[in-house]
């Protein structure tokens, strides 16, 4: 008797489960499945999806693995090739000052198979927004589909939906953020971690006699983080790549270039700045800059590298009135943030079923060593790779095989990345590195 083919059905359209969608159809001559994929936003552009990241070999090779090859080959819309000679794919830490403090070894690459393929550490500054519409292309995602839970019984499960209506699959896969409510049914006591620790981020677009001024003092690294004395680290993302500008700017203006600021530091500190104005407003993004560069004037001496940075911070949009005036289209107004986190083994709660988890939604990481997309791109590899022996008998054996991988692989970099953020959040002569 033929069997029926067997459904998978994804919450959420992120990287990780986009990746997931295109693996399983680019895998379909070996195992064939229905796949649908849900997503609670109401279209692509509902929200901003921006950001540098960096895509590493890790990611890389998963990232080739699973596109079909009409996709991969869109990769540079997002992830450019490195310009040689002028660009320094790799991280540099420095001091408040600016002063080199570390330099890791990187092994420079021509293009994402390089990257792929370099022989030790490599990356490539992405755009995350950029990332997400080239994972979208071919992918009948079901918008405006928010996931409340689901009812698992002995011939599937049932994924419920906000406005009502549910769906039935073989096996659930909930790619649906940190704040999954498919995880929060599947292990209720799997908790989210606060660090004690805050961020604020924003894309901003630079004027290239700032940008050379900033490369004049720190250097080509793309990726930029400056150590302050009080625990608070500036971040900074960059590519050397012009953005698109109107030809009447174009004539009037030099270059610009799009970068992501990140200021992450110890929460207390907001109770020790001396602020005499009102108080912050996380709903009013003039209200967050001031704050921000009020601690930056607190807490960092006064130097080029500190001017610089103030007037960076000034970049950044101060309403929120027209995001689509922005040459993003898009925007998300800077706010406070909590830096948390997930340790997928900080609990005994994993039993194998037909619901499964992938990316943030099992393993949030601090973001400060770049390896959260990375992991759960490759969740979505090594998924796909072991339901490729999927049958009605023995799914859980598939479920479990990609489970016992990711939460080993990914446990360890969630403890990694924690422990470097705190470190890192410590005052100068405190310090473990
Ligand atoms: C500032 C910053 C810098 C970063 N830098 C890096 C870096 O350099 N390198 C790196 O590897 N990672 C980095 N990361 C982390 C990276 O962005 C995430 O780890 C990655 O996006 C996780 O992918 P995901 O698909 O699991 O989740 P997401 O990208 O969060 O996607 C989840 C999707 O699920 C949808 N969803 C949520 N709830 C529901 C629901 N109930 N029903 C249906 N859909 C739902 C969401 O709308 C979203 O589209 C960074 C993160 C930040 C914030």
């Amino acid at each position: 008797m033929q069997q029926k083919t067997p459904t998978v059905i994804i919450t959420g359209a992120g990287l990780g489960g986009l990746t997931f969608y295109h693996a399983l159809i680019k895998n379909k001559d070996k195992k064939e499945f229905n796949v649908k994929i849900f997503e609670r936003e109401s279209d692509p552009q509902e929200r901003w999806q921006g950001y540098h990241i960096g895509i590493n070999k890790l990611g890389a090779q998963s990232l080739i693995n699973c596109l079909p090859s009409s996709v991969a080959s869109n990769l540079q819309k997002a992830m450019p090739n490195p310009i040689p000679d002028l660009e320094h794919h790799g991280i540099q830490l420095v001091d408040h000052t600016g002063s080199l403090l570390l330099k890791p070894p990187y092994k420079p690459a021509k293009d994402v198979y390089g990257v792929a393929n370099a022989p030790g550490f490599s990356a490539i500054i992405t755009y995350r927004n950029r990332l997400r519409d080239v994972l979208l292309e071919n992918v009948p995602v079901q918008w405006g589909k928010k996931c409340i839970g689901y009812e698992e019984t002995d011939d599937g499960v049932w994924v419920l939906f906000e406005d009502g209506s549910r769906e039935f699959c073989d096996i659930l896969v909930g790619a649906d953020g940190i704040n999954s409510p498919v995880r929060k049914q599947k292990i209720p006591e799997l908790q989210i971690n606060d660090f004690g620790i805050t961020q604020i981020v924003g894309d901003i677009v630079v004027p290239k006699n700032l940008l050379d001024r900033l490369i004049k003092i720190i250097g080509n690294s793309l990726f930029q983080k400056s150590i302050g004395l009080n625990g608070e680290v500036v971040f900074i993302f960059y590519r050397m790549i012009p953005i698109e500008q109107e030809q009447e700017q174009k004539d009037k203006c030099e270059p610009h270039y799009r970068m992501t600021l990140i200021f992450v530091y110890p929460t207390k500190l907001d109770d020790d700045v001396k602020n005499d104005e009102t108080k912050v407003n996380d709903n009013d993004p003039a209200s967050v800059i001031n704050h921000v560069k009020h601690m930056i004037r607190e807490f960092r001496p006064e130097c080029e590298l500190t001017n610089i940075i103030l007037e960076l911070w000034d970049l950044a949009p101060k309403t929120i009135s027209d995001p689509k005036k922005y040459p993003f289209k898009t925007y998300d107004p800077v706010r406070r943030r909590k830096m948390q986190d997930i340790d997928p083994l900080s609990v005994n709660g994993w039993t194998s079923s037909r619901v499964t988890l992938l990316g943030d939604a099992a393993h949030a990481m601090s973001p400060v060593l770049g390896l959260g997309a990375n992991n759960a791109i490759r969740d979505a590899e090594v998924l796909s790779q072991a339901l490729l022996n999927y049958s009605p008998e023995n799914y859980i054996s598939c479920i479990k095989e990609y489970e016992n991988e990711m939460l080993k692989r990914t446990s360890a970099d969630v403890l990694k990345a924690r422990s470097y953020t705190l470190n890192q959040s410590l005052p100068i002569g405190n310090k473990l590195y």
